[in-house]
């Protein structure tokens, strides 16, 4: 089998599930406890926030965990539409992408059911978002730029330090969805100028179901989840004290290979790009050739589709993805596609193909000489 979906997630590491293990068994202790098994489970939250923490070079106490992207997202949408309301705006305005993940659009669609105005701004054939629009769009009533790191289809890395510059200038917070940069190329939150930021630990070799978010310190936040005083009083619920340890783990490692990694994966990717656009005639990149993620492969085969070149690669043992995992299964083509100016037939004949630290060229060859075989006879019926 051939694992070329790691933007959807990705294997969690022997490490990771090692330093899980005591904390799904004999290690049970809830960590607001006072006896000794509570303290160790607290300080294996305090040890991973620390990890994360130093993976952004931030203070440890503006890292909050959560269940996951989703969560982090929605958490600051919803609260920065719910405070505006709170202060008496009527029509909270909040600026984001069109090519943004659907926990990002979704819950912007969610609130302007409930009153907010959003603009999805355009982005250009690259898929890169223009500083100069998100300046345009700011209004009186905007209470928050989101603009994502980088695209989970495509693998553009977005312009995030000119959009909080322009953010900062206006007093606006600004948030990014960093789900799929964080770990897989240098973010420094001590210089960039960021105040919200999510990211997930299943998209960095760690377990499903838990993520953060970063809150700048001193901005004010709400909870999104009330009960108990988890988290500093910001995130209610009994802590997933092994899936946090888990992405603490996974964020150590993420820290120590992070230059070799990017290194071996794009020379990896670079040679599969080469490899299609020279070998199966037709095949277009989508995204930006330089700006793009290590790891990430999206090209359309036109005239062809997508599922249908999924499905013959799985028979071969080979498991990539036409698009991202959230809307896969539905025939409509991507909005992220659409967004860059292909028309929906072109946007059909998409294939993502993302790699990982342990991808190697052998699997590439192989899974480049199927797709030669395998376009070759769809083109044909
Ligand atoms: C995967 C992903 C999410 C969602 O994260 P979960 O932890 O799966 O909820 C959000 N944004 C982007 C860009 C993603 O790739």
């Amino acid at each position: 089998m051939i694992y070329l979906d790691n933007a959807a997630t990705t294997r969690p590491k022997k490490e990771v599930i090692e330093a899980m293990l005591p904390y799904l068994s004999e290690d049970y202790g809830n960590p607001s406890s006072v006896y000794q098994m509570g303290n160790a489970a607290k300080a294996a939250i305090t040890s991973a926030r620390q990890k994360a923490a130093s993976l952004l070079h931030i203070p440890a106490t503006s890292i909050y965990f959560t269940s996951g992207g989703s969560e982090s997202d929605n958490w600051v949408l919803q609260d920065c539409f719910h405070r505006a309301l709170l202060h008496g705006e009527k029509h909270p305005h909040i600026i984001t992408s069109s090519i943004e993940h659907p926990a990002i659009l979704n819950t912007c669609h969610f609130l302007e059911e409930l009153g907010a105005q959003v603009t999805y701004l355009p982005v250009d054939s690259n898929g890169f978002v223009n500083p100069e629009d998100v300046k345009t769009a700011i209004r009186p009533e905007t209470v928050l730029i989101s603009i994502m790191t980088a695209n989970n289809e495509i693998g553009t890395i977005e312009p995030i330090h000119e959009v909080g510059e322009i953010a900062k200038e206006a007093g606006i917070p600004f948030h990014t969805d960093a789900v799929q940069a964080f770990g897989q190329i240098p973010m420094d939150l001590s210089e960039l100028p960021v105040d919200f930021l999510s990211a997930s630990g299943h998209k960095i070799y760690g377990p499903k179901g838990v993520g953060l978010l970063y809150i700048r310190e001193g901005l004010s936040v709400r909870s999104l989840i009330h009960g108990g005083g988890q988290e500093r009083n910001r995130r209610a619920g009994t802590e997933n004290v092994a899936g946090i340890v888990g992405f603490g783990k996974a964020c150590e490692l993420a820290e120590k290979t992070l230059a070799e990694r990017m290194e071996q994966e794009s020379s990896l990717s670079d040679y599969l790009i080469e490899r299609l656009l020279s070998e199966i005639p037709g095949t277009r990149l989508n995204g930006d050739s330089a700006k793009r993620l290590p790891n990430n492969v999206n090209v359309i085969f036109p005239g062809l589709r997508g599922e249908s070149i999924l499905i013959s690669l799985d028979i071969m043992g080979i498991e990539a993805s036409s698009g991202s995992a959230c809307t896969a299964g539905s025939l409509d083509p991507s909005h992220v596609l659409l967004a860059l100016g292909l028309s929906e037939e072109e946007a059909r004949g998409e294939l993502r193909l993302t790699l990982s630290d342990e991808t190697t060229k052998e699997e590439i060859d192989t899974t480049v000489n199927a797709l030669k075989k395998i376009v070759s006879r769809l083109s044909k019926s």
